[in-house]
């Protein structure tokens, strides 16, 4: 692991200049597949006894630099790439877990999550209890003979909660089995939930790592402390079908998971990250620090002064002395509380469509983490799929917007918002 900070592993970590004809910039190597030496090299490298790249799918160097650099951010032993959040979830609870398996998650969750928990999951026989966060014995209470895993957002999107990762840890942690985080809202700039006591980081790099609304991505990240010889996990003990009789503990130790999930996961879903959306992520994470500090400022801005608006119900910002996540947030987010703000307007339902229809500089969309401000009505669109209770649970209301403070000018953002809501 690098001595280095935080900030310069972000910008070199995983690149040796030497190996790449010392471009300065991370290349692109845009190739499915790799030559071989000979059979034997190639029968070395089926045969994990020797490092290399094989096909794509599996690895690739413009990722490998990747992976290794979201390691490095998060504190992790190791990363590896997926062509989306989703598919790094997914591949995660699949790599993980098996019919009859539980886990128990936080309600609060992007809606796609939401989703593969509640419906997609169960029809594999994969079970999922949906607790509600703010009181973190739900966790406890919820926990069976076949659960699994605890899967959290550190930072709720929509719903802006910022959860207690190091009690839930100690739950996780009692039942011998894994606390997943997935921190795309919060970043690794923000706050690294490793240091908090996750076993798994998992990240939607379309967000605010990519940060330009351009690429799709995903990862997922092992801190290499959890014990999987425990008894609840037999997939890691005993001999391997997948893989001719490997015992992934005895063999990789710490990184038995990261291997795992990319020789298996990747092998057996397939949901690889393309180099070219790889290279384009790489951009991002070398400008995060600084993209996250302007967008957490303009999002504390913008939400003290929706709060003073007349027209508007109320404001939801961990930032907000008013927010009842604000000691949380100074506890797990002292850096900053990101650049999402949600807020509802006196009109209720009717009146939050209007306003997002009207907003000129604020696209109406579904993404978050661009360096444009964005806004949206997640009851009509993004949660629209779920039940009223559902959606409540998943903290969206029906007169709730959402927005994604990107880098405009704020009093621009202000003035936009204004002539939206007077419209
Ligand atoms: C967007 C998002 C995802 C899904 O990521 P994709 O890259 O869109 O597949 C997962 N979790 C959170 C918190 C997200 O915001």
């Amino acid at each position: 692991m690098s001595t280095l900070q935080q900030k310069t592993n972000a910008l070199h970590a995983g690149h040796d200049t030497t190996l790449t004809e010392g471009t300065r910039a991370v290349p692109i190597y845009q190739t499915s597949s790799y030559v071989f030496n000979d059979t034997d090299h190639a029968a070395n490298l089926f045969g994990l006894r020797e490092f290399g790249y094989i096909y794509t799918r599996l690895n690739n160097p413009t990722n490998d630099i990747l992976e290794k650099r979201l390691a490095s951010v998060e504190g992790g032993v190791g990363a590896a790439v997926f062509a989306s959040g989703t598919s790094a979830i997914a591949t995660t609870l699949l790599t993980l877990l098996k019919a009859g398996d539980h886990i128990v998650s936080s309600s609060s969750l992007y809606g796609g999550t939401f989703n593969l928990l509640n419906t997609t999951l169960p029809r594999l026989g994969i079970t999922t209890s949906l607790v509600a966060a703010d009181d973190v014995s739900n966790f406890k209470n919820a926990i069976q003979e076949n659960t699994r895993a605890i899967y959290i957002e550190s930072l709720g999107n929509p719903k802006l909660d910022v959860l207690d990762i190091e009690a839930i840890s100690k739950i996780a942690k009692a039942n011998g089995i894994p606390l997943i985080v997935d921190n795309t809202v919060a970043t690794p700039a923000l706050l690294n939930p490793i240091k908090h006591g996750a076993n798994i980081v998992i990240h939607s790099l379309t967000k605010y790592i990519g940060g330009q609304g351009s690429s799709l991505g995903g990862a997922v990240i092992d801190a290499g402390t959890f014990d999987w010889t425990n008894g609840n996990f037999p997939e890691f003990t005993e001999p391997s079908k997948g893989y001719h009789g490997l015992k992934y503990s005895e063999a990789l130790g710490n990184i038995a998971f990261i291997v795992k999930l990319r020789i298996e996961g990747l092998r057996d879903y397939g949901a690889s990250l393309s180099p070219y959306n790889a290279f384009q992520i790489i951009q991002g994470l070398e400008t995060l620090e600084v993209r996250i500090q302007q967008h957490s400022r303009n999002a504390l801005e913008i939400a003290q002064w929706l709060e003073a608006q007349d027209q508007v119900a109320w404001v939801n910002y961990p930032g907000l002395e008013t927010s009842s996540y604000f000691e949380l947030g100074q506890k797990y987010l002292p850096k900053g509380k990101s650049g999402i703000v949600t807020f509802g307007l006196k009109g209720g339902f009717d009146q939050a469509k209007k306003v997002t229809d009207a907003t000129k500089i604020f696209s109406l969309l579904a993404n978050i983490g661009d360096t444009k401000s964005l806004i949206i009505h997640p009851a009509s669109t993004t949660h629209q799929q779920l039940t009223s209770e559902e959606q409540l649970s998943a903290g969206v209301s029906p007169d709730l917007i959402r927005l994604s403070i990107g880098l405009e000018d704020v009093q621009d953002l202000k003035d936009d918002l204004l002539q939206a809501i007077k419209s």
